[in-house]
């Protein structure tokens, strides 16, 4: 979720609760998520460490008793950060550490425990991932050096999509590049896209096998086709910049936009590069900001820009979910869930209707009511399929995955 969510979750009941935890841990390249959940997944203590590296760096937290402590770290980078946030923590007797981790390539399709082969495998993805692999990395090693007896684990966020068929997940180039270069598609979100997925088949009704759209649609947005729980199909790629419009990424756009900036405008690379990871999406229509909030309002009050912004995203959404429905033997149903999928009732509406021939009928007092946390179901019950609405909760399926692969309960 994004730094303006709320970052404390006071489902601290009493440190009783909080009986073998597991540390999760999500280092970015400015930025450390943390959060140390119980092994029956009921209680948690969350907290984040921001701005590293600059003179704001500092890490905001949560005790157990719901205290809310702000720590300065300035020009703190991750090692001291990481410091801190392990002291701060010491006290609950962690038994394991989840990481997670942006980018396995082809090696991983499910979560390992960490050894030096491990360690220098992430390290070596950083070639498919720059700005977050090495961040993960750190993350592992701070950990190795205070921790040395406590198992670590990295998940990774394209793991869950390696079950992608070959025709999903190859690009139609030469075959070379993909032997020799490993360029394919890989997917991300995979944490996101197998919690949702997961609880849809354990909320609904229907019986049988379950074939779900996930749309996760935040800062970041991705959909995926997820069948009996295995992932046929996603929208992001070789980068998280495939598929769909995002909040400052383009998604999607004609290959040969990169040669004809360079050629029209003298662009190198880097800059056009930039340009469509930064510059675009609901950022690059609206003029105005990143954050569908600030988008609505102004599309409320008139702007043109805004409107087309909100407009362009919601119908690149339903034209991937439609695309995407092809991958799947049957569509039960479609999950909604980040910042935008769990809270914008208008955003959720506009893309079904872009998907009109689908026979898809919804509640619409129902989809208004499914904000803020809330989690159900929306579809009338002439729809075609269902309709749900699933807060993502990947530090859980972390930690939950980082039992699993370390043979705990
Ligand atoms: P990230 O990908 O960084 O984790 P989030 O999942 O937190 O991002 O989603 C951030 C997006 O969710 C922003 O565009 C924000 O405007 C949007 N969002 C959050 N709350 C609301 C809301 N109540 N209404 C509309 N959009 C919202």
């Amino acid at each position: 979720m994004s730094d303006s969510t709320p970052i404390f979750n006071d489902r601290n009941t009493g440190r009783s609760k909080l009986i073998n935890p597991t540390l999760v841990l999500n280092c970015g390249s400015s930025s450390i998520k943390y959060a140390l959940i119980s092994e029956d997944e009921s209680t948690r203590i969350t907290g984040l460490a921001e701005n590293l590296g600059l003179d704001t760096a500092r890490i905001k937290h949560t005790t157990l008793n719901g205290e809310k402590l702000e720590i300065t770290i300035p020009g703190g980078r991750h090692e001291l950060a990481l410091q801190k946030i392990l002291a701060l923590l010491e006290q609950y007797h962690f038994i394991a550490v989840g990481h997670r981790v942006v980018h396995g390539g082809r090696e991983y399709s499910k979560a390992v425990r960490v050894d030096q082969h491990v360690l220098d495998e992430v390290k070596r993805l950083k070639i498919l991932a720059p700005l977050h692999n090495p961040a993960n990395a750190l993350g592992i090693e701070a950990v190795e050096a205070i921790y040395p007896d406590i198992p670590q684990v990295v998940v990774f966020d394209t793991a869950f999509h390696q079950t992608m068929p070959p025709v999903a997940y190859r690009y139609p180039i030469p075959k070379a590049l993909y032997e020799e270069e490993k360029i394919r598609r890989y997917g991300f979100h995979g944490t996101s896209h197998a919690y949702v997925s997961e609880r849809a088949s354990t909320l609904t009704d229907t019986k049988g096998p379950h074939g779900w759209l996930t749309a996760h649609l935040g800062n970041g947005c991705s959909a995926s086709a997820v069948y009996n729980g295995e992932s046929l199909d996603t929208s992001m790629g070789l980068t998280p910049l495939e598929g769909l419009m995002m909040g400052t990424r383009s998604g999607d756009v004609d290959p040969s936009l990169h040669i004809h900036l360079k050629r029209k405008l003298g662009m190198s690379l880097e800059e056009v590069d930039t340009m469509l990871n930064s510059e675009s999406g609901l950022l690059g229509i609206s003029g105005l900001s990143n954050d569908l909030r600030t988008i609505e309002q102004a599309a409320n009050e008139g702007h043109k820009d805004a409107q087309l912004a909100i407009e362009m995203f919601c119908y690149r959404v339903g034209k991937y979910l439609a695309s995407l429905s092809c991958a799947l033997p049957d569509f039960t149903g479609i999950v909604f869930t980040g910042g935008i999928g769990e809270n914008s009732s208008t955003t959720r509406a506009r893309i079904l209707d872009v998907m009109r021939h689908f026979g898809i009928n919804f509640d619409a007092d129902k989809n208004d009511e499914l904000v803020g946390g809330a989690e159900g179901n929306f579809q009338e019950q002439d729809s075609s399929i269902e309709l749900w609405v699933v807060p993502t909760d990947e530090e859980c399926q972390i930690a939950k995955e980082t039992r699993q692969a370390l043979g705990l309960k």
